[in-house]
């Protein structure tokens, strides 16, 4: 698996104002990376986020996976949203298996892979459970879940985390960290917090405020498993924290 972003931009017209989300971004993503993009509110995180997800287009530029032009959505790039977005007339279990039965697994079998994933998230017992009845945490256990049944070649992650609190947090960074050495599977996580990206990513990626461009990129070599209050977390978070302030006060153009 390859991802390669090649001069991607991105503008909304919006009546009289245009905005500029997304300026001649460069990126590419290698098999297996856990990739986080890091950057103030509003700069265009989401909006890169929904062109990889092949949910927005492009002005100009190409978005290639293994040299295929994207798009449109498809399985093999699945997003997970802040809130989850799970189908809340669903049991936690129908959600699991939804995009299972889109993709034509038998009944037997989506529900052993559910069940399966469901375990691998801690939410075994809760099957059979309302979304309605779950906390903000088991969510988003539930969102993943349904993520990686589906086996995609990259798991596309907007704020996933940011509206739980600070220890159903810490839980669920520890249960990803743990997801991630079991799958490899590539993923691209958006952030707005320097010590969520140090805490999870092999590379971060801060972005300057809008529009998106890339500033700079830090490989974290700090060994696994991270805990966000770790000395080697925080310093690095500061580093980064330091490096985009001087992106913000040096007034990018726009
Ligand atoms: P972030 O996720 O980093 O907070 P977004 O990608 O959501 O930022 O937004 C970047 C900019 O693009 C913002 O100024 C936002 O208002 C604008 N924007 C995003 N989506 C749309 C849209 N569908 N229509 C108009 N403007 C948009
Ligand atoms: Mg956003």
């Amino acid at each position: 698996m390859k991802l390669e972003l090649k001069d991607v931009s991105k503008r909304f017209d919006t009546g009289a104002k245009q905005v500029v989300a997304v300026n001649h971004l460069n990126l590419t993503v290698q098999q297996g990376e856990f990739v986080m993009m890091v950057g103030p509110s509003g700069c265009g995180k989401s909006t890169l986020l929904n062109l990889i997800a092949g949910l927005e287009r492009p002005d100009s530029g190409t978005l290639t996976l293994d040299g295929k032009p994207i798009t449109g959505p498809g399985p093999e790039r699945t997003v997970i949203f802040q809130d989850g977005a799970l189908f809340p007339w669903l049991t936690v279990q129908q959600n699991v298996e939804f995009g299972l039965k889109l993709k034509g697994f038998a009944k037997a079998e989506r529900e052993e892979m559910a069940r399966l994933q469901l375990s691998k998230v801690g939410l075994e017992g809760f099957e059979k459970s309302s979304i309605h009845e779950l906390s903000g945490g088991m969510r988003q256990r539930c969102a993943i879940a349904r993520a990686m049944a589906l086996e995609p070649e990259v798991i596309l992650m907007d704020e996933p985390f940011s509206a739980l609190d600070a220890m159903t947090r810490e839980d669920l960074y520890a249960e990803l960290q743990t997801l991630y050495d079991d799958n490899k599977t590539t993923v691209i996580f958006v952030t707005h917090n320097t010590r969520e990206a140090v805490t999870l990513g092999d590379r971060v990626i801060v972005m300057s405020n809008r529009p998106a461009r890339i500033v700079e990129q830090i490989e974290v070599d700090i060994l696994r498993p991270r805990h966000i209050d770790d000395v080697d977390v925080s310093r690095l978070a500061q580093q980064i924290g330091s490096i985009m302030k001087e992106a913000a006060s040096a007034g990018e153009p726009a």
